[in-house]
């Protein structure tokens, strides 16, 4: 989900608390406001919790990058800092039991045989 996208959702999701808002402060009009309106804000935030959470579950940018320092690449066997493609919007090595490292020039390689398969960067 891009940013304007987010920010839209966001803001109608705001206008849904009104209705909550207004229906508690009605239904509890014979009680204190400051009362009515926590518990309307208490339900607002078990409802809205949920949306919130799924409104920014992908707020991650693609494509996601793993960098250490000090690996072997796997394909040169070079000791240096090594690259490693972890996600994309279709590939997804997240829980990769064997993560494969590799030097600056070898990922550029395998970037680009991953693109010729297919993968969207
Ligand atoms: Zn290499």
């Amino acid at each position: 989900m891009n940013l304007g996208k987010q920010y839209v959702l966001y803001l109608f999701r705001w206008q849904l608390s009104s209705p909550i808002l207004a229906g508690v402060l009605i239904l509890m009009s014979n009680q204190n406001q400051w009362t009515a309106t926590i518990v309307a804000n208490l339900i607002g935030g078990l409802v809205f919790f949920w949306i919130d959470k799924y409104i920014f579950r992908n707020s991650i940018r693609f494509p996601l990058w793993e960098v250490q320092e000090d690996i072997k690449c796997v394909d040169c066997g070079q000791l240096t800092r090594g690259y490693r493609l972890v996600k994309t919007n279709n590939y997804d090595r997240t829980h990769d039991k064997s993560p494969e490292f590799r030097c600056e020039r070898c990922s550029r390689n395998k970037l680009q045989r991953l693109k010729d398969e297919g993968i969207e960067i």
